[in-house]
């Protein structure tokens, strides 16, 4: 049983001694010893998809024992996901292993002017990653990152001004540079080419980009700060399907769940049957360039709030386990697919303090990374309510961990 591998037995194999050190390392780890016990060879497909796949905070637990450092360079650290409690880290040496990216997808050019407006700072990955990738390009790079709200207007004059041709970030902030742009009627003619990585399209991006920048269209990657880029897409290719590249090695395992495997030796994380919570398949592209992974979003309880995962299950529990809580519930509040607020609704027993919502919400803030950095500049949006029922769906009656609500 091969067939749900991204690679073919003869293209991976050979290189599997990637995952064969792997393998090795991670039998060192005290706390994931046990687990790997039983498998000592990693030769052939059918070795990986029997290896027990990593979840949730092994991969944390791995880096915590092995410290890896990069070998030319320096070791960069960034944090993803945002569940209470440990963030996830994930390491990188400078470069970010672009090169292997560069190697199949090339939507900038050398003529290119390049706004790199994924957020820099607070250990996120993204804005560096794409800075290494327009450095192969050899284009024209304006690294805005995060703006306030009341700045739009300017910069997309300066975008104007300069004839910007490209834009890249996450779609949730994508859709706020070209909703303002709409909105003020600014039109980018010059701009060709929209880069986007960190949540899935959006496909009401598409209707504000075609307003103001009809010759533009979009160029996405896929990848998690732990895996880094696993696939890229052209504007020929669907928007929820990636070609993956040659050095990652991506199974789809029982439920349709992927894991990646990484085959590349300057490789940082363990990445060893990692899977990210993501479902998906392998199909043929339309594109006619081969086979491809279609996402097909998350298994698990991990929610898209502004481009950052937020561990649902996790803040759940955090919230149950306070005195005085019966029940918790998250409530993600949507305006047109882009979070507005995220509202945690408490049932309480009688033992609740008075000041019980407003204390968990200042700890939950404090210790919660994609909360803090999702509101980072409208706090308010994110609220703890104490109320008399949760929320259940009408008609199977289940009362879920979270829900998403369209704004009123
Ligand atoms: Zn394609």
């Amino acid at each position: 049983m091969t067939t749900s591998f991204s690679l073919t037995p003869a293209a991976a194999e050979p290189i599997l001694r990637v995952a064969q050190r792997n393998l090795r390392l991670l039998k060192t780890v005290p706390e994931l010893a046990d687990r790997y016990a039983d498998v000592d060879k990693v030769l052939t497909l059918d070795d990986v998809a029997a290896l027990p796949p990593l979840v949730k905070d092994d991969l944390n637990v791995a880096l915590a024992h092995l410290r890896p450092k990069a070998a030319g360079s320096a070791t960069w650290l960034f944090q993803s996901g945002g569940s209470t409690g440990s963030p996830k880290v994930g390491y990188a040496p400078t470069g970010f292993y672009m090169t292997g990216v560069y190697e199949q997808w090339r939507p900038l050019d050398p003529d290119d002017v390049f706004v790199n407006a994924w957020g820099a700072g607070r250990m996120w990955g993204a804005h560096f990653l794409a800075a290494a990738f327009a450095d192969l390009s050899g284009c024209q790079v304006i690294p805005i990152g995060s703006v306030t709200a009341d700045e739009y207007g300017d910069w997309l004059g300066l975008f104007r001004q300069r004839e910007v041709t490209a834009i890249g970030g996450t779609p949730s902030v994508l859709r706020l540079w070209f909703g303002h742009a709409r909105a003020a009627g600014i039109e980018l003619p010059a701009l060709r080419k929209v880069l986007w990585l960190g949540e899935a399209w959006h496909t009401a991006l598409d209707e504000d980009i075609a307003a103001v920048a009809p010759n533009a269209r979009r160029w996405g990657m896929f990848g998690s700060t732990e895996t880094w880029v696993v696939g890229t897409n052209t504007p020929d290719c669907p928007m929820d399907v990636f070609h993956t590249l040659p050095a990652q090695l991506v199974h789809v395992g029982p439920d349709g769940l992927l894991d990646f495997t990484t085959l590349n030796p300057d490789m940082l994380n363990p990445v060893l049957r990692y899977q990210t919570g993501d479902a998906g398949q392998l199909v043929d592209c339309p594109c006619g360039r081969g086979p491809v992974m279609r996402v097909l979003g998350r298994r698990d309880s991990v929610v898209q709030v502004r481009g950052l995962g937020l561990h649902v299950d996790d803040i759940v529990a955090r919230v149950e386990g306070a005195p005085g809580v019966a029940r918790a519930q998250v409530v993600i509040t949507e305006n047109r697919g882009r979070a507005s607020a995220v509202t945690v609704l408490l049932l309480t027993d009688r033992t609740a303090e008075p000041d019980l919502a407003d204390r968990l919400r200042r700890e939950l803030l404090a210790e919660t990374f994609t909360l803090s950095t999702a509101f980072q500049h409208d706090p308010d949006a994110f609220r703890v309510t104490a109320v008399d029922s949760l929320l259940s769906n009408s008609r199977t009656g289940k009362t879920s961990n979270f829900v998403v609500r369209e704004e009123a």
